[in-house]
């Protein structure tokens, strides 16, 4: 991703994209005080940014660390990192680490550095066809429990196990990986909320030791606004084979159905449709649409 042209905003300026290189001394790439963003433009707006904002700010203070930048002021860098990239349909990357002033696990004495990159990522598939769905495996890996790992923070640190999983999973020719907890029930995807259809319900784990991610509460809020009962509750891996549909949900994944865990078959419908169809409308609509629409 370092050779293109392009825009990248870094500490208050933007520099060309092939030029924002850092020092091999970063004590972010060494310890993983790392926390970051991923958000989507569309049609040039970037689709609840204010709440990826606030969630990469409280990140960074989870791991001991303030951004030396306001809400408001990240809020424009990152908009104006699409404009200055000449996007409308894009992914943003906001993300804050520890410099390079100290080596050791110690590092309060360390700058803390902000940067934005983002590239295109238009929709690729319309809805029919991205309703066959994508195959998961089991990870291996569980996620840690909350007193074990900053599971609230988007720290780049908790993606090492993400990386594990999803390559095991490739190598097994599946799509993604299904990730349990610490306790040895329902988690995530690597990258995604997952939800199931139980009896016309929307089934989905409680966030203990993941993250609550924006695009599962709006999902949520879409459901429930189609009068469809969200029920959060720990969901055991024996359950999974209840489920009438599944998909996940996220930034990326959008609501991606799921066609496959691990050996047990879905088939995607009614209500998968419904929501990835509310949700692709969602997004297009103006930042002050989405927050008069509530979901
Ligand atoms: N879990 C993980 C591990 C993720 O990386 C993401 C994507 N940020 C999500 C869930 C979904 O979060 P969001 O809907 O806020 O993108």
């Amino acid at each position: 991703y370092d050779d293109r042209d392009g825009w990248i905003w870094w500490d208050g300026d933007f520099v060309p994209w092939r030029g924002a290189q850092l020092h091999v001394l970063s004590h972010g790439l060494h310890y993983a005080s790392a926390v970051f963003e991923g958000e989507r433009s569309y049609a040039g707006n970037i689709f609840k940014l204010r709440a990826h904002t606030e969630r990469l700010i409280a990140s960074a203070r989870i791991l001991g660390f303030d951004i030396p930048w306001a809400a408001e002021q990240i809020d424009a860098a990152c908009q104006a990192t699409v404009a200055k990239n000449g996007l409308t349909d894009a992914y943003v990357r906001p993300i804050a680490w520890r410099g390079s002033e100290e080596m050791g696990v110690a590092a309060r004495g360390t700058k803390i550095h902000l940067a934005i990159a983002t590239w295109e990522w238009g929709a690729y598939f319309g809805v029919e066809q991205r309703m066959a769905g994508v195959r998961l495996g089991m990870a291996k890996w569980r996620r840690p429990a909350p007193d074990t790992a900053p599971t609230a923070s988007k720290a780049a640190g908790l993606y090492m196990i993400g990386t594990m999983s999803k390559h095991a999973a490739a190598d097994e020719g599946y799509d993604d990986a299904l990730m349990l907890d610490y306790k040895g029930d329902v988690a995530e995807a690597t990258g995604a909320n997952v939800f199931f259809n139980m009896g016309g319900e929307l089934h989905t784990p409680t966030p203990v030791c993941f993250l609550d991610g924006i695009t599962r509460r709006t999902v949520m809020g879409l459901a429930r606004r189609q009068q469809i009962k969200v029920v959060e509750r720990t969901i055991r891996e024996s359950e999974i084979k209840d489920a009438s549909e599944v998909f996940l949900a996220g930034t990326a994944a959008e609501v991606t159905p799921v066609r496959e865990i691990a050996g047990t078959a879905f088939t995607p419908g009614e209500l998968t449709r419904r929501l990835m169809t509310d949700y692709e409308a969602l997004v297009r609509l103006s930042p002050a649409e989405v927050a008069q629409n509530g979901a």
